[in-house]
């Protein structure tokens, strides 16, 4: 694990350097908010402990700034006991949770491992179903070192019925879902998107199809 400690109290700072370093964890110490900002941004952190109370730029307006630059990384704030206000100032701007000072040791270590395994979930980057699979960052259907690119529309149909595994998606959860409600699209524009689906997938030579359940929907098959 990768941290960024920003911690102007160089005691407080110190001692948390030596609880993540005794786990063999990597940490980078700064003793300002703006070196924070910078370190953050620049680096590739697995979490960031960011105290609220810095010279300069406060902790909230680094979290403030490192989610305004869409980055993702998990913060953990750490604050002055009891001050509830702090704590839902934390989270408001972009904190994934937050720590009163003192603490044990022992619950720094947990709740950074609570917050990488938290991040480690939410970053989704493929599905797959029987012989394919859906690169979801680039657009990309692959089977196996065969790849064909989607269109956005046929994208977001391929995810749906993806996400379905087996069961029949209704077409009209598919006009809903992938042209909106308010749209114009009809019955026929959402077979012709299926149909171009179905060419990919064989070019693809792939198992899987996608099945047309009469007056239902459709549903992916697999057809070894
Ligand atoms: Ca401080």
């Amino acid at each position: 694990m990768n941290l960024l400690i920003v911690e102007d109290e160089a005691r407080l700072a110190d001692a948390l350097r030596q609880i993540v370093t005794a786990e063999k964890y990597r940490a980078d110490v700064v003793y300002n908010g703006r070196d924070g900002l910078d370190y953050a941004l620049a680096g590739d952190y697995d979490a960031v402990i960011l105290d609220v109370m810095l010279p300069g730029l406060d902790g909230f307006s680094v979290a403030k700034q490192l989610r305004a630059n869409k980055l993702a990384t998990p913060v953990l704030m750490l604050t002055a006991r009891d001050e509830l206000a702090d704590k839902i100032t934390g989270l408001d701007c972009g904190a994934d949770d937050y720590m009163t000072k003192p603490f044990a040791p022992e619950e720094l270590l947990a709740r950074l491992r609570a917050l990488t395994r938290r991040q480690g979930e939410v970053v989704l980057s493929e599905l797959s179903f029987a012989d394919i699979s859906l690169a979801l960052g680039d657009n990309v259907l692959r089977r196996g070192d065969k790849t064909v690119r989607l269109g956005f529309k046929e994208r977001e149909i391929m995810k749906i019925l993806m996400s379905g595994g087996d069961h029949i998606t209704p077409k009209e959860t598919l006009i809903s879902k992938v042209w909106g409600d308010e749209s114009e699209a009809v019955d026929n524009t959402v077979e012709a998107h299926i149909s171009f689906l179905r060419k990919k997938l064989i070019f693809l030579r792939a198992d899987t199809r996608i099945e047309t359940v009469r007056k239902l929907g459709y549903r992916l098959e697999a057809h070894a």
